[in-house]
C-alpha cells in the first residue's frame, strides 16, 4: 500500500532546546533528525521527510526568513507531501501562524507547533505536539483549513490563536471563537467546518517598515508624530477598549491617516473593536472618519502582519476586504 507523504521543518525554540551545560539555561541545539530518533512513532504516521532549516529561539526570526521557510513548505507539496509540519518556538507562533495563513494558497494542510517544555526538562509536551500536529497534517478533515496551530491536543486556526500564558503547558486559546478541534485517543476532530479564506499576493518586497503602538494612559503624541519621519509606512495601534485613542492622539492620527494606512484593533486581547457606537473624540465613529480601519477581532500583532503583507504586495488599498 502506498503510504501518506509528510513533511517537518524544525525551526528552532523551546521544543529543541535542552542544556549543554550544567547550570546553564537551555538554548536551541537539537535538528529535525533529533526529533526523528526521538520519536519513532512518527515513521508509523507515514513517509516523513525532516528538515532542520534553523536553530533560532522564535523572537530572533524575521519575515524574509518566514518567506523562505513558506517556499519550502510550497516545495514540499508539489512533491507529493500531503500535509506540513513547522515546529518553532511558541514565543512568536501566533504572529508566524498569521503570516503563513495570509499566503499558503494551497488546499493541503499547513501545521504549526512548539513546546513549553524544554526536551530534557520532566513532563516535555514537544514529542506530543509534533505527534498531535503530523496527525492533524495527515488527515482529510483538515484540507482547505489553510494553517492550523496545533499545541496541548488542541486544534487552533491561525488568525483567532494567541499565546495566553507565558510557561504554562495549556498556553494557547482562541479568545472569542475557542479551538477549532481537537485531539482525542490520537484521533483528529473538528468541531466546525472549514470556512472561506482569504489570501494575500507574495510581497514583491519586504522593506516596508509597520509599527505598531498601543495606546496606554496619559501618553505623549511623540513617536506617532515620528512615524512618517522615520520611514514608516504603516501603523497599527493596540487601542483601548472597543479601538480608541485619546483626544490627543485623534489630533495627531489625522493627517498620518491621509499619507499611511493605520488600524486600530483592541488591546483587550478578546472581543472586537466597533463601528458605530462611541461619539467622543478618539472614539472609533471619529476616528474612522479621519480614514482609520478598524480591527474588528483581528488582534493589534496579527493586524501588523496583515498590514506589513498587504503594503508590501502593492495591495493595501484592498485592506477593507480583510478588516
Ligand atoms: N517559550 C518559547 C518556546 O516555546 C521560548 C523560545 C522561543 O520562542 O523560541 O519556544
Amino acid at each position: 500500500m502506498l503510504r501518506a507523504k509528510m513533511s517537518i521543518a524544525t525551526l528552532g525554540g523551546t521544543l529543541s532546546m535542552q542544556r549543554t551545560t550544567p547550570g546553564a539555561g537551555i538554548t536551541p541545539v537539537l535538528g529535525g533528525e533529533a526529533l526523528l530518533a526521538s520519536t519513532p512513532a512518527l515513521k508509523e504516521l507515514a513517509d516523513v521527510h525532516v528538515e532542520s532549516l534553523s536553530l533560532l529561539p522564535s523572537a530572533s526570526m524575521d519575515f524574509d526568513f518566514l518567506l523562505t521557510v513558506l517556499s519550502w513548505a510550497k516545495r514540499q507539496v508539489a512533491q507529493g507531501a500531503q500535509g506540513v509540519v513547522i515546529t518553532q518556538g511558541t514565543d512568536t507562533l501566533e504572529e508566524t501562524a498569521t503570516f503563513f495563513e495570509y499566503l499558503w494558497d494551497l488546499d493541503q494542510p499547513l501545521v504549526l507547533t512548539g513546546a513549553m517544555r524544554g526536551a530534557d526538562q520532566p513532563g516535555a509536551d514537544g514529542r506530543a505536539n509534533v505527534l498531535d500536529a503530523c496527525r492533524v497534517a495527515l488527515s482529510e478533515d483538515s484540507a482547505k483549513r489553510g494553517v492550523l496551530v496545533v499545541m496541548n491536543a488542541e486544534i487552533h486556526q491561525a488568525l483567532t490563536v494567541r499565546k495566553t500564558h507565558s510557561l504554562a503547558l495549556q498556553a494557547f486559546a482562541s479568545p472569542n471563537v475557542g479551538p477549532a478541534g481537537m485531539i482525542i485517543e490520537h484521533r483528529v476532530h473538528f468541531s466546525r467546518p472549514a470556512a472561506a479564506r482569504k489570501t494575500v499576493p507574495w510581497p514583491v518586497r519586504t522593506t516596508q517598515k509597520v509599527a505598531l503602538l498601543e495606546a496606554v494612559l496619559s501618553a505623549d503624541t511623540t513617536l506617532v508624530e515620528q512615524l512618517v519621519p522615520l520611514g514608516y509606512e504603516g501603523l497599527v495601534i493596540a487601542g483601548f477598549g472597543a479601538g480608541h485613542v485619546s483626544e490627543q492622539w485623534s489630533t495627531v492620527l489625522e493627517p498620518i491617516a491621509a499619507q499611511m494606512p493605520i488600524i486600530v484593533s483592541t488591546r483587550c486581547g478578546a472581543g472586537s473593536t466597533a463601528s458605530d457606537t462611541y461619539g467622543f473624540k478618539g472614539g472609533e465613529i471619529d476616528l474612522i472618519n479621519k480614514g482609520l480601519h478598524m480591527g474588528g477581532c483581528l488582534c493589534p500583532r496579527k493586524a501588523r502582519i496583515l498590514l506589513w503583507l498587504l503594503i508590501g504586495s502593492d495591495s493595501a488599498h484592498e485592506l477593507s476586504r480583510f478588516v
